[in-house]
């Protein structure tokens, strides 16, 4: 289904008569697919009903797709937003019979088969895939969100990035030696692959890129500490990659603190269950998460962490047009669950997308979902990363070659890819970070960030209650021009 041809460019769509056509004496409706959720999933199922006589609908709240293995480096200052993250009306731009509708979806009237949004009236579907992802998850404890920002939105990452370099600069400045010593100490809390890069990569910071930019402070004085609940870090990954990455942090001179489970965090730090505070005016959240709310717009079944249990072909029990993929959806494989991880969404939404185009080509549908595992791999700093891939083993300099050709490899666009690559290997060869900049002011609800051909619009508002807002007397700039323009 051509939108442009059928329906014309300025029309509105599927609100009124002008959603049918024409065919012969008859006048159809064409299948109308509603995709929630751009990432991952969402747009492999889109891209796999590009050749079916359908109307594809992907609704999302941000107008961009983001590449989140990648967000670390943004909160850490060595890529750019623009890097990671693409238009999806660009993605899908040439895709005739897909259209990208930007708006919050808040809920969906199965009985009507409606899409229930913030921004425009009730949408029709025939079928529907649910692909909102997931999002932190403060174990009951939503009160410590201000204190210990966690990573899965660009502006998530921005925020981190702000916070981080902001406590340097606050450091520079600060007269009592206590005072300074806080804010040169940072908490991430989680042991997972997202904690490990962060800490590797706080720890680079302070180690490498910010050694000679400072004249009252020494930034490799900074006191990073990785908490982590479980007996070791990188649980998923083979015993031998956990201690391996746990040394190559400790080498790096972070502190991993295992089998501490962390009970309180506020504005000074966070209190472990032995009742020790560990003091540090930045917290970085990377210990949980849960599924978006999607379970309870329908009022399906899930699991804790609410992921939606589902069938064998990924529809919801008693709703066979409603399906929810990736880390939405909760899917058994080999006695455990899928992993929550970007080739699972991808898969599930290629598999959902091709079962819908033979359904409505009236063809037999494929077998029940199968999971196919590649590996896990993580970095934890220059040089160094683990690879786990069947029974491959790979660790240090080898694997974070490996780990940095896959993603530059699943990025989108020759041009990222490549501007990735020089960016990595300029930061390798000089000890830089090219995007340190502090670009959102505290309690802007709005930034803008342009590069090349697209755009990406930040829609973030800046939480008022952060630690280093609150004890904020002025503001302080970045004292030196960064190396590398940010795209504006
Ligand atoms: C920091 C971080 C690092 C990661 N690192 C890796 C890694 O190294 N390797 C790996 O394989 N995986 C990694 N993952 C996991 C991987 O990114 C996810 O498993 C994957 O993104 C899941 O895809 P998805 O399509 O289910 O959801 P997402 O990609 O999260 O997409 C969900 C989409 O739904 C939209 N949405 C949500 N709610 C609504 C709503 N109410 N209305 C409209 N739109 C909505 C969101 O804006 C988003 O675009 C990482 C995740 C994070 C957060």
């Amino acid at each position: 289904m051509d939108f442009n041809r059928n329906i014309g460019p300025r029309r509105p769509f599927f609100f009124g008569p002008d959603q049918t056509q024409s065919s012969g004496s008859r006048t159809v409706n064409p299948p109308h697919i509603v995709i929630v959720g751009a990432g991952f999933g969402g747009l492999e199922a889109a891209k796999a009903l590009a050749r079916t006589p359908a109307a594809v609908t992907i609704i999302d709240r941000q107008n961009h797709h983001c590449f989140q293995p990648l967000l670390y480096q943004v909160a850490t200052a060595a890529l750019s937003p623009a890097d990671i993250a693409w238009p999806v009306r660009s993605i899908l731009s040439r895709q005739s019979n897909a259209r990208v509708v930007m708006a919050e979806v808040s809920g969906i009237d199965l009985s009507a088969r409606q899409v229930i949004t913030n921004s425009m009236p009730p949408l029709p579907y025939d079928f529907l895939v649910l692909a909102t992802g997931a999002m932190h998850s403060y174990f009951g404890h939503d009160e410590w969100a201000p204190f210990a920002p966690g990573l899965k939105r660009v502006e998530d990452a921005t925020e981190i990035r702000r916070r981080l370099l902001i406590a340097f600069e606050k450091a520079e400045v600060a007269i009592d030696a206590r005072e300074r010593q806080d804010l040169l100490s940072f908490v991430i809390v989680g042991g997972g692959p997202t904690g490990i890069e962060l800490a590797g990569a706080a720890a680079e910071i302070a180690r490498y890129a910010l050694v000679r930019d400072f004249r009252c402070i020494d930034p490799r004085a900074s006191r990073i500490v990785l908490v982590e609940a479980g007996p070791r870090i990188l649980p998923a990954l083979p015993e031998a990659l956990s201690a391996y990455a746990q040394s190559s942090l400790e080498r790096m001179g972070v502190t991993v603190r295992t089998s501490t489970m962390v009970t309180a965090c506020d504005e000074k730090g966070v209190v472990v269950a032995t009742g020790e505070r560990i003091p540090a005016l930045t917290v970085i959240w990377a210990a949980g998460v849960k599924a978006s709310p999607a379970a309870a717009w329908i009022k399906a079944d899930c699991d804790r962490a609410g992921h939606i249990k589902v069938n064998p072909d990924l529809s919801i029990p008693d709703q066979p047009n409603v399906f929810a993929i990736g880390d939405t959806a909760t899917v058994f494989w080999n006695e455990r669950t899928v992993p929550g991880i970007a080739p699972a969404a991808k898969q599930m939404g290629r598999y959902v997308g091709q079962l819908v185009a033979r359904r409505i080509a009236g063809r037999a549908e494929p077998r029940a979902f199968n999971y196919r595992h590649y590996g896990d791999l993580a970095t934890i700093g220059r040089k160094s990363a683990v690879v786990s891939i069947g029974r491959l083993r790979l660790k240090g300099w080898i694997a974070w070659v490996f780990w940095s050709v896959a993603h530059i490899y699943f990025l989108i666009g020759a041009r990222n890819r490549l501007s990735v690559a020089f960016d990595w290997l300029w930061d390798y060869l000089t000890f830089q970070r090219g995007a340190r900049l502090i670009i959102q002011a505290p309690n802007s609800t709005a930034a803008v960030e342009r590069r090349g051909g697209g755009h990406v619009i930040e829609t973030a508002s800046t939480p008022a209650t952060s630690p280093v807002d609150l004890s904020r007397k002025r503001e302080v700039k970045s004292r030196r021009i960064p190396r590398k323009r940010e795209p504006l």
